[in-house]
């Protein structure tokens, strides 16, 4: 699929980390499966994906630690 934003190339399917902040707690969430352009870098998450990953994010924060990963 074209990438809407540069129209220099096809999305391709990744695996990326994902990170998180907040007051001053970073979670980190790795293997996320999104599309990347590999032309302009701009990256597109499903919506499944997205909200999957806010509620990792939000239990990695909750949970306390500095520094937190899933994967
Ligand atoms: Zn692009």
């Amino acid at each position: 699929m074209r990438c809407p934003h540069c129209d220099q190339a096809d999305r391709v399917a990744v695996r990326r980390a994902k990170l998180a902040e907040r007051d001053g707690r970073v979670a980190i969430v790795t293997g996320v499966p999104m599309e990347e352009c590999p032309a302009c870098g701009e990256r597109w998450l499903s919506f499944e994906v997205a909200e999957t990953l806010d509620a990792i994010l939000r239990r990695l924060i909750a949970s306390g630690a500095e520094t937190a990963t899933a994967h």
